[in-house]
């Protein structure tokens, strides 16, 4: 059946999520652009990955005389409660560094500082509200006492406000204002790009009973290859097609695939994605009713164990933030893809407060809790009893890499927050691995323009969000995602309207 030429835009975004949403807002502002959005999910699931995000941005800045004037009126109060520091591209780049064991790609790390806190201020101008962090990872309330201000963690202080249901209503609205220039379409998957040798002319959709072509400067925006199966399980290996997806059912890859096929050169980590402890009970593939509420990161508090009753990673290496993406796939790698977060009551305060949509297990002894969750019960009993006997004198201090470690006794070290389980009754939260986003992808300049191959620019296609690769890998400092992503998505707008008003855009009309 041939495809059918149904109109020609200046600019076609693939995906609306984050990255796509930024670049069609961006695009729109040269005047008189016609932007295309191609959005495979139906309007009701709209939004990608984007839509399930805690929406935590991580900029550069300079504490709370960047940070406050963006915290929408009705979260006013919570700049009373608060002390914000700097988080410098220094201290970006040091986080950036270490999570990636220095993989990731510095040049394109550089253009998003110089850009991260202007992208925001540029979303809040479009009408994305921004809030403060608090009471998304802590209840301050069980902790802080009245009128006590709380020194925020400087590189994850920002969120959407609502989180990313918020961001991606507000993103949405913007872009539904600029209808004059920003035509969105629902249910329309992109299968393939058209393209003359190097040079990319549009993208093919397909529908029931026909394929669509787009033409234009084309902007791939549809997230990793984290909901296929079959990809997951060719490039991060097996078992990562069973595990549990943390957000849209949307983000198959294909046009990661398609790109490569036309000549689009791959770059990254293949074989890493981001991946984080998810409640035992979690839906298999991410479910807006609950977004990201099956998250549990409070386990720097906990000892956590596998069904063999063994520890097997060092709970507390940094702040969560900094070890939460890698978590997933530890725990993925235990027998069952399970293990048990343990905690005492000297900690449970400190849970995040999404712990309530959990079902803990409760029990006066560790005897007692490790047949209610069906450990191997002696190795359990072991290793508490042996990382107790580990544990050191010391102050411990949630908030800060406290130092309180278990020394060279164990095997597995846990090398803060280190504190003996003994004040019953005991509690446990089951786990699994959720995947969230994958590392690898598109290969892009600084510009976010695909290259080819053989490193040469192919002309008219450009990709951005998670699509594009070799930003991260192995881990990741929790926020970086979307920052990337709008940084990005807006320096590909505007390239992509300008060349698309420019002489030089190839653009071959009806064929
Ligand atoms: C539960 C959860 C919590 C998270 N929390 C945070 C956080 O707090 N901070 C942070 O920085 N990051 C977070 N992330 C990661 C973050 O969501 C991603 O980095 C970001 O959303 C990626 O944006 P994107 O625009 O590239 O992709 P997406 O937002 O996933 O958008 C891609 C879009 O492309 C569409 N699409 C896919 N294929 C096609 C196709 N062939 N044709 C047409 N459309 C297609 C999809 O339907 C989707 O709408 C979280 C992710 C999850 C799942």
């Amino acid at each position: 059946m041939s495809a059918k030429v149904i109109q020609d835009y200046d600019v076609v975004v693939v995906g609306g999520g984050n990255a796509g949403l930024v670049a069609a807002l961006s695009a729109a502002e040269t005047p008189g652009t016609k932007i295309a959005v191609l959005e495979a999910a139906p309007k009701e699931e709209r939004g990608g990955n984007s839509r399930f995000a805690g929406a935590i941005f991580r900029v550069v800045h300079n504490g709370s005389s960047d940070i406050f004037p963006l915290v929408h009126e009705t979260m006013a109060k919570d700049k009373d409660r608060v002390t914000i520091g700097p988080y410098t591209r220094e201290m970006y780049a040091r986080d950036m560094l270490k999570t990636s064991k220095g993989y990731c790609d510095k040049e394109k790390m550089e253009v998003m500082f110089d850009h991260s806190l202007e992208v925001v201020q540029w979303m809040h101008s479009k009408g994305v509200k921004w809030q403060l962090t608090l009471s998304k990872f802590y209840d301050e309330t069980k902790i802080h006492g009245d009128g006590e201000k709380i020194n925020m963690h400087a590189g994850g202080c920002l969120m959407a406000k609502h989180e990313g249901v918020g961001l991606t209503d507000d993103i949405w609205a913007a872009v539904e204002e600029k209808s004059d220039s920003i035509t969105p379409f629902y249910g329309h998957p992109v299968v393939d790009l058209l393209a003359t040798g190097d040079t990319v002319h549009g993208v093919r959709v397909r529908l029931r009973d026909t394929f669509l072509d787009f033409k234009g400067q084309v902007i791939l925006a549809c997230g990793g290859f984290e909901a296929s199966p079959r990809l997951r399980r060719q490039f991060l290996g097996e078992g990562w097609d069973l595990v549990i997806v943390r957000g849209t059912r949307f983000n198959t890859g294909r046009m990661m695939e398609k790109a490569i096929a036309a000549g689009a050169g791959d770059t990254g980590h293949f074989g890493g994605c981001h991946a984080t402890p998810q409640d035992i009970q979690a839906p298999k593939v991410g479910d807006l009713r609950v977004t990201d509420k099956m998250s549990r990161y409070s386990y720097p508090y906990s000892v956590m164990v596998n069904l063999d009753g063994h520890r097997f990673m060092d709970e507390g290496e940094n702040q969560f933030g900094l070890t939460y993406a890698k978590t997933g796939g530890a725990i993925g790698r235990q027998p069952g893809a399970t293990a048990y977060q343990i905690f005492d009551q000297k900690t449970l305060h400190l849970l995040e407060p999404r712990y309530s949509t959990a079902t803990p297990i409760i029990a006066d002894t560790m005897e007692e809790l490790a047949d209610k969750i069906g450990v191997a019960k002696m190795e359990f009993l072991n290793t508490i009893r042996t990382f107790n006997d580990a544990t050191q004198p010391g102050e411990f201090n949630p908030f800060k890499l406290d130092g309180l470690n278990t020394g060279d006794k164990l095997a597995m070290p846990k090398s803060n927050w280190a504190i003996p389980l003994d004040k019953a009754p005991f509690v446990a939260y089951g786990v699994t691995c959720g995947i969230t986003f994958t590392y690898a992808g598109l290969k892009t300049d600084d510009e976010a323009r695909v290259l080819n191959n053989e490193g040469l620019v192919m002309s008219n296609l450009y990709a951005v969000g998670e699509i594009s690769g070799g930003f991260f890998a192995f881990n990741y400092p929790g926020g970086a995602g979307l920052t990337k992503g709008a940084v990005f998505g807006k320096i590909a707008g505007k390239a992509a309207a300008e060349a698309a008003k420019s002489d030089q855009t190839v653009v071959i009309r009806n064929n």
